[in-house]
């Protein structure tokens, strides 16, 4: 099994796993799901999730009184929490929160208990696991006033795009569970394809909410392969992806394994295979992906130095394996417009299809008429055009070369004689008028394609 799963949330200490717990951790390994947080919810708990991880190496504990219990968060139960933390081997303050929904604890009383546990996880560093059950604006506005600054996930996540977009905003995951796949799941769904790749968490929640198609049997972590089908599904990529994104997302949050740290050359969405030969660029659009991370769909994209020629082409492998060959990383290929070539004809000679993914400046930094060379080498090409006038590109994408909105049309116009298949793309955030980017793709021949904001790939 090539993938790697993280479940972000589970119970593997209740009474559900007595007779088979052994065996329950065997098939989550053989179902690749390499890290788990067993999340706390009461004092017992707590301290049988720390015993569980001294026996099981793929056990991280995470340690809290969940809001059904928050009324026995009482002095003595508050200085064991303290005295626990000192154990190096808890990850994370949680399951803590609000929950409205069955009120097992009085408002204020949980509103106090997760007020206090915010405090404890800030003094002690370490990410907090947030239930929110119909709490919406209570658990958003504790967020705001106690957890600024700080990591965290909504678990299990059940409210509306609202919720997401603002717990977002302030650096918090969205975990997502077995609902997902649910039939009746669509407004879950639909959040679900809206959660950039850098929010994106998932988790069993087992022993509850197995999802489909285990539906109505105990849950367990090895259940959690459905759950990101259903995601991949939803948001048009493979397993391998979202276990990839999902992994590297909680391994940054939970601080578990190690993250990759060299940048890669070659790394692969679906069934293409991207080129990441540069990340310089002669724009510096101000939605730019490699202004606020490093990773793309759980790749590191941030490069030490640019790879040579050789080392590219020793990370291809078989280019015909492939839909397509993209040449789109951190920056913009046709600044090492000989590489580009060079790479190109080796792809073609081999069987492989290739495309650019370019901002069509290649003109400008070549200060000649570049496409008569790609002609035969390329098949497709992407040209970002990012606005429907010059003022608007200057303002958005920043260029460092003066009328390159004029250039770039003009780079599309040419492409077209030389390039069979041209397309522009363009990024959905409200300061670009869609329509009129549609109708000046219409008028110059191309296709159009809309991408959105912060998605690469
Ligand atoms: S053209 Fe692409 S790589 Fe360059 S700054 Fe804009 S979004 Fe980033």
């Amino acid at each position: 099994m090539e993938y790697e799963l993280f479940d972000t949330h589970c119970h593997l200490e209740m009474d559900e796993y007595e007779d088979d717990r052994d065996d329950v951790v065997e098939r989550a390994e053989a179902a690749g799901v390499r890290y788990i947080i067993n999340a706390g919810s009461d004092m017992e708990a707590n301290l049988k999730a720390l015993s569980l991880s001294g026996r099981y190496s793929t056990l991280y504990p995470s340690v809290g009184i969940h809001p059904h219990d928050a009324d026995t968060l009482n002095e003595a139960t508050r200085t064991r929490l303290e005295e626990l933390l000192e154990d190096h081997r808890i990850v994370a303050i949680g399951e803590i929160g609000l929950d409205y929904h069955y009120m097992n604890s009085p408002r204020e009383t949980q509103i106090e208990a997760f007020k206090l546990q915010i405090g404890l996880a800030k003094r002690h560093n370490l990410p907090i696991i947030i239930h929110s059950r119909k709490a919406k604006d209570d658990t958003l506005s504790i967020l705001k006033d106690e957890a600024t600054g700080m990591r965290g996930v909504l678990h299990c996540f059940s409210g509306d795009i609202e919720m997401a977009k603002k717990a977002m905003d302030m650096g918090f995951y969205i975990s997502i569970a077995g609902p997902v796949t649910f039939k009746n799941a669509n407004r879950l769904r639909e959040i679900v394809s809206l959660i950039p790749d850098d929010y994106l968490l998932i988790e069993t929640d087992a022993p509850y909410l197995s999802p489909v198609p285990m539906r109505g049997r105990r849950n367990e972590p090895s259940f959690l392969r459905y759950i990101a089908e259903m995601i991949a599904q939803i948001r048009g990529v493979t397993l391998d992806d979202i276990a990839r994104i999902t992994t590297l997302n909680a391994k940054r949050l939970f601080r578990i394994g190690e993250l990759p740290d060299e940048g890669e050359v070659a790394y692969r969405i679906r069934n293409n295979l991207y080129l990441n030969i540069t990340n310089r660029c002669t724009n510096r659009c101000g939605f730019c992906v490699r202004f606020q991370t490093d990773y793309v769909k759980g790749h590191n994209l941030r490069l030490k130095r640019e790879p040579t020629l050789k080392e590219i082409i020793s990370a291809i492998d078989d280019p015909a394996s492939y839909k397509e060959v993209v040449f789109c990383g951190l920056g913009e290929p046709l600044l090492r417009l000989d590489v580009v070539k060079e790479v190109a004809r080796w792809v073609k000679d081999r069987g492989g299809r290739v495309r650019i993914n370019t901002n069509g400046h290649g003109n400008m930094i070549n200060q000649r008429n570049i496409l008569p060379e790609l002609c035969g080498i390329i098949d497709s090409i992407s040209i970002s055009l990012d606005a429907e006038d010059r003022d608007k590109y200057e303002r958005i994408c920043r260029p460092v070369f003066k009328d390159a909105f004029d250039g770039v049309i003009s780079f599309i116009k040419e492409a077209k004689r030389y390039i069979p298949d041209v397309n522009i793309t363009v990024v959905d955030i409200p300061e670009i008028d869609i329509e009129r980017c549609k109708a000046l793709a219409r008028e110059l021949g191309v296709g159009l394609r809309v991408r959105r904001f912060n998605v690469v790939g």
